[in-house]
């Protein structure tokens, strides 16, 4: 009777152990949609993660017999190694120190590896809290590495043209090379001709950080195809719910400078939208996720920062819906939303977030005159006709300044200066 209770007991100690870690990891997957946005952590589910893993920490090593130091330090330190590498992709969305670059390339299989050393502090620590902290650990990597392995299920594009002339200049001739290097895996070649394992709603995105950014290479001709997708796509959706929506940033800035292309070097599709007609952001955010359900795109809003981000990847069912932010890159619009306001007696749009050089409103928004935007107009755009503002030129120069000027934002520097020559070049001719 006592052997069964104490079995009883033991059970119950080893499932809280691996629910106790299951919640810290959703809770902490959850959070790395911020930065995936480039938005600062919020407050409160940063409170919550930081919470779960005091209890969880608390719970493993300290019991009726005593406090465990051992198990402390197994537990908090496998935590802390694991959870770096997990958000390294994440946090490398924005241009990131090398390490976090270096986690982020390996982010698919690297938290296997924590594994071994999990299976030492189990066979080194015996507290069977802990076990069934790291027994959690363990399924979660597998399942992860599983669900996201790469596939060889994607279509071939060719790379020619400007994008081989980038991609020439970067690998200083011998692309090979400059492949193995960077662990280039899409890029493959045969026949003396180079393509590209081309990325779809089914396979893990192409990595825009390392390739567009660090590497300086053109965007690939599928994200390409998939960014006009999803930028036509959404402003479907936009007019269909007639709400008043206009081409932003850098998309317009393709759009006007670039004779209706995407910039070569873009990372997503900047649009923005303003709430007329009593029209609340939930409602709005209602209405894309809606919209996203039904044509397979996700969706996370982020009320507080007004932005809505619109993902080319399918949704999927909770809790996986929450772990795609480990993924590495993805396919995305931001939809910035703007509001009505009165700025210094002048009539204008204001968003709660900063974009290039905007100015700031009263309030202590960003925002630019109503008049430079409405009534919208419509330009060319990724191989369709989308809403525009009023004045494009005067609403790129109120962001950028002189448009003239090519700037390379987010761009590695030394990677930029590279490309410089065959931009012009290809500038020149009238095939960029
Ligand atoms: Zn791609």
């Amino acid at each position: 009777m006592f052997l069964e209770t104490l079995r009883a007991g033991l059970a119950v100690e080893f499932f809280m152990g691996m629910a106790l870690y299951a919640a810290i990891y959703l809770s902490f997957v959850r959070l790395l949609r911020f930065p995936r946005n480039w938005l600062s952590v919020s407050l409160s589910p940063a409170f919550t993660t930081a919470v779960l893993m005091i209890i969880t920490a608390v719970y493993v090593s300290v019991s009726h017999v005593g406090f465990d130091p051992f198990a402390l330090v197994a537990s908090v330190g496998i935590i802390g190694v694991l959870f770096c590498i997990i958000a390294a992709p994440a946090i490398a969305f924005q241009p990131a120190l090398r390490w976090v670059e270096f986690m982020a390339k390996h982010g698919n299989y690297a938290g296997l590896y924590i594994i071994l050393p999990a299976g030492f502090a189990a066979y080194a620590v015996p507290n069977v809290k802990l076990l069934g902290l790291l027994s959690a650990v363990a399924v979660i990597e597998v399942v992860w590495f599983i669900r996201h392995r790469p596939n060889n299920r994607r279509p071939l594009h060719p790379i020619v043209d400007y994008d081989l002339s980038v991609l020439k200049a970067q690998a200083g001739g011998d692309i090979k090379n400059f492949a193995r290097r960077h662990g280039i895996d899409e890029l493959v070649l045969s026949e003396g001709a180079f393509s590209w394992r081309g990325c779809s709603a089914d396979t893990l995105p192409c990595p825009f950080n390392l390739y567009v950014n660090r590497l300086g290479l053109n965007t690939a001709p599928c994200c390409r195809e998939h960014l006009a997708e999803l930028c036509h796509s959404v402003a479907i959706c936009l007019k269909d719910m007639d709400v008043t929506h206009w081409l932003e940033g850098g998309s317009l800035l393709g759009a006007v400078r670039e004779r209706g292309q995407i910039l070569a070097w873009e990372d997503d599709v900047d649009v923005s939208v303003v709430l007329d007609s009593g029209r609340t952001f939930d409602q709005l955010a209602a209405g894309i996720s809606a919209y996203g359900e039904r044509e397979g795109l996700h969706v996370d809003a982020f009320k507080n920062e007004g932005l809505i981000s619109i993902s080319f990847d399918r949704p999927q069912a909770w809790p996986f819906s929450w772990e795609r932010n480990r993924m590495r890159g993805e396919i995305r619009l931001d939809l910035a939303v703007y509001e009505h306001a009165l700025s210094f007696g002048e009539a204008v749009l204001e968003r709660k977030s900063p974009k290039a050089a905007m100015s700031k409103t009263e309030s202590g928004g960003f925002g630019l005159a109503r008049e430079i935007v409405l009534p919208t107009s419509t330009i060319d755009f990724a191989g369709g006709n989308i809403a525009c503002p009023n004045k494009p030129l005067e609403y790129l120069s109120a962001l950028y300044g002189d448009i003239g000027e090519v700037v390379y934002t987010y761009v590695d520097e030394a990677a930029a200066e590279t490309r410089c020559r065959p931009d012009t070049t290809e500038a020149a001719m009238g095939t960029r």
